[in-house]
């Protein structure tokens, strides 16, 4: 076991541990959110043909030289025409809809708009020279064959448009990983039920699960468990036995009551414990029965922290999906922060647009319990261990 780990050491040694991967074939249709499991390349050219990008008349550019100018019109390319195609020959032209094949001998095209057609329809004048632009090509887009998504690209509503258009009605996805969160802690109720002197509600495992959904996984919330090794230890096998992935929340840190590392180290597999950022320093990572798992601290703020610095990273990377995991953007800080000496420094903070760019400020006082200073800010700092970060500095920022 490696204690007070960095950040990137924390990460390195928790990539160590993976999981098999499991590949399900799911319809376009329930394809949003998920992550793709492998390369898909296209089944088609995109366009599968050459069409006309504009409803107009397909011509000859060599007839179109001067305007106005008239030509006979010998019929009609509708988009998903399936008649036989028209013939466009010297001092002719056709009509064509958008992403109409382009009749045979055309080779350009005039938007309807600068035209007349004759009343018998016999003939169309132009009135503007024709364009070779508005001829999409076959395969101008995507070649057959090509790859356009890749493994672990997150589906986004224009990859599965993209994934239409490449003919595919299935994707190989990542099956959904299910993920156990235990809260620990005899001083935890559920919201709803009376406190009594000493308790407070349970929050840890709901913030959790909207984490572990965010990432397309499934939580399963359990029922908080009691300090107790054999109520700690019956909660761990059920959720190894149901689950991909345990995070426990609590129970970390040096104290007598600290279960879950106690318990962890006796009879579980600790690969590291304590990382250097903060807040969030007591978490540990390690196996229990061959399930990874996460022990987060029990101080709100602190498990979102560590679940996105440590947990979000491994998940993604689980799911193929490759760094960076955040959106670090650079800011000015409009006020001194302080810094931690040996560990990564994640203060709640609100940035905004002003004048000289992007700038931030602490909205709220930084506690770890404080988890309303997480709803007030929206941005974590991210500093390296040892940094300034004095007013007029730039510092980067995760965008909460
Ligand atoms: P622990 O790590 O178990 O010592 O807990 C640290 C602090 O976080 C204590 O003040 C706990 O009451 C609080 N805490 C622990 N678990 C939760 C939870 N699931 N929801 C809200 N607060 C918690
Ligand atoms: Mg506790």
């Amino acid at each position: 076991m490696e204690y007070f780990v960095g950040l990137e050491r924390a990460l390195d040694l928790a990539r160590r541990v993976s999981l098999e991967h499991k590949v399900e074939m799911v319809s376009l249709d329930r394809a949003h959110g998920r992550f793709l499991a492998t390369d898909l390349s296209s089944l088609v050219d995109d366009p599968p043909f050459d069409n006309s990008s504009m409803d107009g008349f397909a011509v000859r550019e060599e007839d179109v030289k001067e305007i106005p100018c008239n030509l006979e019109i010998v019929g009609v390319s509708k988009a998903m025409a399936t008649e036989e195609q028209i013939m466009v020959g010297v001092g002719q032209a056709a009509r064509v809809m958008t992403g109409a094949i382009i009749p045979k001998g055309a080779d350009a095209i005039i938007m309807v708009e600068k035209t007349k057609t004759s009343e018998d329809e016999s003939t169309v004048e132009l009135f503007e020279l024709a364009k070779k632009g508005w001829i999409r090509k076959k395969g101008e887009n995507l070649r057959e064959g090509q790859v356009a998504l890749t493994g672990g690209t997150r589906l986004s509503p224009h990859h599965l448009g993209l994934a239409a258009t490449m003919g595919h009605p299935l994707l190989p996805l990542h099956r959904r990983l299910i993920i156990s969160i235990i809260p620990t802690g005899d001083e935890l109720k559920q919201p709803g039920e009376e406190l009594v002197q000493g308790e407070i509600y349970e929050s840890n495992s709901f913030g959790l699960a909207g984490l572990v959904k965010q990432l397309d996984c499934l939580p399963l919330r359990r029922e908080t468990c009691a300090d107790s090794l054999d109520a700690l230890r019956k909660a761990l096998d059920s959720a190894a036995d149901e689950s991909d992935v345990i995070l426990t929340s609590g129970g970390v840190s040096m104290g007598e009551w600290d279960l879950v590392r106690r318990l962890m180290e006796e009879e579980g597999d600790i690969h590291f414990w304590r990382v250097k950022i903060r807040p969030g320093s007591p978490p540990l990572f390690g196996t229990w029965k061959g399930t990874p798992l996460f022990g987060l601290p029990g101080n709100p703020v602190s498990s979102h922290v560590v679940f996105r610095m440590l947990v979000k990273p491994w998940l993604l990377a689980q799911m193929g999906v490759e760094p960076p995991y955040e959106n670090v953007i650079p800011v000015v800080l409009l006020e001194d922060i302080k810094a931690a000496e040996k560990c990564h420094t994640l203060r709640r903070i609100n940035v905004e647009k002003s004048d000289e760019g992007l700038v931030a400020s602490l909205k709220t006082h930084q506690g770890s319990g404080n988890l309303h200073s997480m709803v007030a800010a929206n941005a974590l700092t991210f500093l390296p261990p040892g940094s300034t970060a004095k007013a007029g500095e730039v510092i980067d920022v995760i965008m909460l």
